[in-house]
């Protein structure tokens, strides 16, 4: 018995997990994609005789979707989790604080040994953000009251200075949800922290890609879809899907009935026909693509809007820091990777700069971003002053995540439309997470898991399609 012929649309993660879970359902799917490859916002580029990533990526031992999908791949060991919650966090003065967990202790204790030697913060704040942290355990993350506020409206009506959400919470939200606590909305921020620091000791610990993420994602994600049979089109932009003709469903007596109609998805070199498809695209792009008859509300998501972040690559003629990674205060630094290793860059070394909640730097000229941090680094980093930099360039991602602030999850789309046939994935969709790779994963299994497979399985349309 053939599966029903699916289309996904879009090849970033929640296009690969859906198009990964739809082929284990038994369906038979093809995967369009409008770019030269996969992986989405997740893609690496060839640049100076090394490979960048278009912007650093970081992850949490609670991206337990995202894990499971690297499994899938076989590429885990290229993406090691350190053994405990740590971030080295450069401040003023060239000193050097840790953000670390206690080896021991249930949650939330072990938060207390990392906030205990959090010198940047006076220790009468380091003891009441341990309060705050505790009050987050009763802000619910799925109640639409926690979305009508900011996360730093929240942690001021705690008690919270100003200084602590800045050099405490700042360092974390900015980072995990594009955006400063005055402006993330508290249910996002509630997710994010009480998934990751309040519920298991060790759900924070952070995972860093080692190699560059076009082999940790695009192209172990080829050879996956290729083993399951899943046929793949880059460069084959979507323009429109059109629901067509009702197709016939098997019911459950045996009889048949309306599946619900069958679609037509036009690219510009040629036409797909499928019994259903999962639309993985970004809200921008979806609102275009998606059916008024299937969401006659997609202009809303307009509403969600973006948030910039900019990466700045710096090749240094010799190393600089000995530090993997850190976290910066009372710099525009505001985390700093060494990528030596993983880009394989064999002289020197190579750092990137990763300046989340970017608006007002990603439309500077790239010259003006690349002098300031080279200075910003050399006040880090005295070796950096003598050291001589042999490549610098800026990548710019304006609509890196929607806007995460109050009132979004209201115009978040459930995966389920109302053709049935037609899902949407894409972590801005509603996952009740943030706009992650966790998110985009977990988006991208909850659309598949929104078409019917069964009622497609006696009755079927063989795939037609011109060559994309
Ligand atoms: C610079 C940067 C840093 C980030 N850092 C982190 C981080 O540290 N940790 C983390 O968890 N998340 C991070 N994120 C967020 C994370 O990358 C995204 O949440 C996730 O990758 C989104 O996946 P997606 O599949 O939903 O969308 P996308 O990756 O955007 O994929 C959508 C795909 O659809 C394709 N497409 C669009 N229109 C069409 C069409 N008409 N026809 C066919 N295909 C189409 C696009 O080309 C794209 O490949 C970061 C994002 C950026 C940009």
């Amino acid at each position: 018995m053939r599966g029903p012929a699916v289309v996904v649309v879009g090849g970033g993660l929640a296009g690969i997990a859906a198009a990964v879970r739809l082929a284990d359902r038994g369906a038979r799917v093809t995967l369009v994609e409008a770019r030269p490859h996969l992986g989405g916002a997740t893609y690496s580029f060839p640049r100076g005789g090394l490979l960048a990533d278009t912007g650093q990526h970081v992850f949490l031992r609670c991206y337990e979707s995202y894990r499971d999908l690297l499994d899938r791949m076989g590429v885990s060991a290229l993406a090691p989790i350190q053994e405990r919650f740590e971030i080295p966090v450069l401040y003023a003065g060239g000193r050097q604080a840790r953000l670390r967990r206690g080896r021991r202790g249930p949650a939330p204790l072990h938060l207390a040994g990392a906030l205990a030697g959090y010198r940047p913060l006076g220790l009468s704040h380091r003891l009441r953000a341990g309060t705050a942290a505790l009050a987050l355990r009763s802000v619910d993350p799925d109640d639409p009251v926690s979305d009508r506020t900011t996360f730093g409206a929240w942690l001021r009506a705690q008690g919270q200075s100003d200084r602590a959400v800045e050099r405490l919470w700042g360092l974390i939200t900015v980072a995990a949800l594009n955006l400063p606590p005055d402006q993330a909305s508290l249910a996002l921020a509630a997710r994010v922290f009480r998934t990751a620091l309040l519920e298991r000791p060790d759900a924070a610990d952070i995972g860093i890609p080692g190699v560059p993420l076009r082999e940790l994602h695009a192209e172990p994600a080829a050879r996956l879809l290729a083993r399951l049979g899943v046929r793949v089109h880059t460069k084959a932009k979507v323009l429109s899907i059109e629901p067509t003709e009702q197709v016939e469903q098997a019911e459950p007596s045996g009889g048949s009935g309306p599946a619900g109609p069958g679609f037509v998805l036009h690219t510009r070199t040629g036409e797909l026909t499928a019994d259903a498809v999962v639309v993985a695209v970004p809200h921008q792009a979806a609102t275009q693509l998606v059916p008024a008859t299937a969401a006659p509300d997609r202009d809303r998501w307009a509403g969600l809007g973006s948030s910039p972040i900019v990466n700045v690559h710096v090749v240094y003629d010799r190393p600089v820091t000995d530090l993997p990674y850190a976290a910066g205060l009372d710099t525009p630094v505001q985390w700093i990777f060494d990528r030596t290793r993983a880009a394989s860059v064999e002289h020197g070394q190579y750092l990137v700069v990763s300046i989340s909640a970017a608006d007002g730097l990603a439309d500077r000229p790239a010259d003006e971003i690349r002098h300031a941090y080279a200075g910003a680094l050399a006040t880090l980093f005295p070796k950096a002053r003598q050291a001589r930099l042999l490549q610098s360039f800026v990548t710019r991602e304006p609509h890196a995540t929607f806007r995460q602030v109050p009132g979004t999850a209201a115009l978040r789309p459930p995966a389920r439309t109302r053709l049935p046939g037609l899902a949407l994935a894409g972590a801005w969709t509603g996952t009740g997470w943030p706009d992650t790779m966790e998110g985009a994963v977990r988006s991208g299994l909850l659309a598949a898991d929104a078409i019917d497979i069964d009622s497609f399985t006696r009755v079927s349309r063989p795939i037609e399609e011109a060559t994309p």
